[in-house]
């Protein structure tokens, strides 16, 4: 990112950290964003972004953005996102942190609800839902949607769940469960404590 002037404005970011350079790789450390712990965390953002499949010029619609992590790991891709977000104290974060990156100008922040919220929006080539997730949501979304568009949809609640298990059943793609497992003390021991599961579900329209 040397020489590129939105890139020492990540830089400064990531030196403030602590460490020197920006990763390259989708799925950075979450302390790099603002957030409030509504954040997609790092091995799940690396996850989301791999279906999301990134190429430069893009543009995604990130529903339910929260802190704007995906929105920021697209936009380091080299496309452009537009974050969705109904929260006025994570749209602020979500502006911090493109600013934060030096991507401000890839990244359009608009608060509001889905499916109301896009009904104004150039169309995508992929979409991303972390929140808000219902039915009358995605027939929305998906009726927007040319034929090639990517979408990918996570969900940590057993009622997200069950609608992506049916939305799979109905569209196809891949339906895959994460689980995943930290190192914690146990006594003078360690052991594996289980993050909750999320279910992720990605196929193209
Ligand atoms: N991917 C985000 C975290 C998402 S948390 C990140 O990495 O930071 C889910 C978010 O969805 C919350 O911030 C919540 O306010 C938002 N949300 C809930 N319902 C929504 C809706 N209908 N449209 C858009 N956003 C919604």
């Amino acid at each position: 990112f040397a020489g590129d002037p939105a890139g020492n404005l990540i830089t400064v970011a990531v030196e403030a950290k602590g460490t020197h350079g920006m990763p390259h790789a989708s799925g950075r450390p979450d302390d790099l964003f603002v957030h409030d712990g509504q954040i997609t965390k790092r091995p799940v953002r690396a996850l989301a972004l791999s279906a999301l499949a990134p190429r430069p010029g893009e543009r995604l619609w990130d529903i339910g953005a929260g802190s704007g992590s995906i929105s920021v790991e697209w936009a380091l891709c080299g496309g452009t996102a537009t974050a969705i977000e109904p929260r006025e104290d994570r749209v602020a974060n979500i502006r911090s942190n493109a600013a934060a990156f030096g991507l401000s100008h890839r990244i359009t922040v608009v608060t509001g609800r889905a499916p109301e919220a896009v009904a104004a929006l150039e169309a995508p080539d992929a979409v991303f839902i972390g929140g808000g997730l219902d039915i009358a949501m995605f027939d929305a979304i998906w009726s927007r949607l040319a034929p090639g568009t990517r979408l990918v949809a996570h969900s940590v609640t057993l009622e997200t769940e069950a609608l992506l298990v049916d939305l799979h059943q109905r569209h196809g793609g891949e339906l895959m469960r994460v689980d995943i497992a930290y190192a914690g003390p146990l006594g003078r021991y360690r052991s594996w404590e289980a993050a909750r599961p999320v279910v992720q579900w990605s196929t193209v329209r």
